[in-house]
């Protein structure tokens, strides 16, 4: 182990669910080499909704992928399997921005010139740095202070799932340990990342408008490429308007410090038994929780006798030399144990 020991919310999460995954992960350095359909998703949502709140055409994202061409050599390698993600990406947040108007009655606060993904480093501990990347922070037009977080999801996230967050908990500790304005709450910004459904075609050529799960930018889409009349395009486009509420939802929940700081002492906790266990634990955890695992074949693999190392040579990489993206030192914004424990003491 070096010097210093890095932890994340999502190292903490790992550990608590599986120490056998920690190892795979944090320990051996293991990632899958492809990666899930909700994964890359999730990211390029992420991304374009960044590119949105740094006051940019998100959209532009997505042309720009389409003239990468290792990227679209991939995209297409997966495309039996995933459907097309880009498209359905890009229809999505088309329709996000038309849904909340573009966001225009919110401010997103800029920090070091940047209004999303804004990157910290805290040392939590003495030779433990804690790093984490906040969304965004923004004010609604009552004034109000958030720490805003988009979450895409295939099942919809209910007041349970919010409760239990790690992250927001932690993140608004961060906030504060940075000396930055009090926040009033957390905005989850709910995306669903079911791709939009397509009407299908009938007898006689025209579209159907059976209610389906789909969003007006598919509609527009479908309309475009279809040969020859498509039919009631007017009642599609407001069946699928309508329809926008079930992909896009936003909860604004009130900051509560004392939750705060119980969950926040948990994490330290947490850490600390981390630190202790960093290469000595690594026993399975095995619960339904292995289904959505990215080392389930592993686990797979060594209970049913296989050869373990085949499946880690074929399925997994090095993950600790891949081409991970840094942000610019310049946009790290760092409290050292100083600091934390002046906030501590409070
Ligand atoms: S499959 Fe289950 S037991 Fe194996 S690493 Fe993942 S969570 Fe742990």
């Amino acid at each position: 182990m070096s010097d210093v020991f890095r932890v994340s919310q999502s190292k903490v999460k790992v550990w608590r669910r599986c120490h056998r995954a920690y190892d795979f992960k944090y320990v051996q350095g293991l990632r899958k080499k492809r990666k899930s359909r909700p994964l890359q998703f999730g990211t390029m949502i992420h991304e374009a909704l960044e590119i949105h709140c740094n006051g940019d055409d998100p959209l532009e994202y997505f042309n720009h992928l389409r003239s990468d061409v290792e990227a679209m050599r991939l995209f297409a390698q997966e495309r039996e399997e995933y459907g097309d993600i880009l498209e359905d990406c890009e229809d999505i947040v088309t329709d996000y921005l038309k849904y909340w108007d573009y966001d225009e009655d919110i401010r997103y606060v800029r920090k070091r010139r940047r209004g999303a993904e804004h990157h910290f480093e805290i040392e939590l501990m003495p030779g433990v740095i804690w790093n984490g990347k906040i969304d965004n922070l923004l004010v609604t037009p009552n004034k109000l202070r958030w720490l805003g977080e988009h979450k895409t999801y295939t099942r919809r996230p209910n007041d349970d799932d919010r409760w239990r967050n790690l992250q927001g908990a932690t993140y608004i500790r961060a906030n504060d340990i940075l000396g930055w304005q009090p926040l009033d709450g957390l905005l989850w910004d709910y995306i669903k990342s079911k791709p939009p459904a397509t009407p299908s075609v009938l007898k006689d050529g025209t579209l159907s408008t059976k209610k389906i799960d789909t969003l007006p930018a598919k509609i527009h889409r479908v309309i475009k490429r279809h040969e020859g009349d498509p039919g009631n395009t007017k009642a599609l486009l407001a069946m699928a308007e309508k329809n926008r509420s079930q992909y896009f939802h936003r909860v604004y929940a009130p900051v509560n410090r004392t939750v705060t700081d119980m969950i926040f002492e948990d994490f330290k906790a947490s850490i600390r038994e981390m630190i202790d266990g960093h290469g000595k634990c690594s026993e399975m955890n095995i619960d339904k929780h292995c289904s959505w695992c990215d080392y389930e074949p592993l686990c797979r693999s060594l209970l049913q006798g296989l050869d373990v190392d085949f499946v880690k040579e074929k399925e997994y990489t090095d993950g600790t030399k891949t081409n991970h993206q840094e942000p610019p030192h310049s946009a790290i914004h760092k409290a050292d144990y100083d600091t934390v424990q002046q906030f501590a003491a409070s």
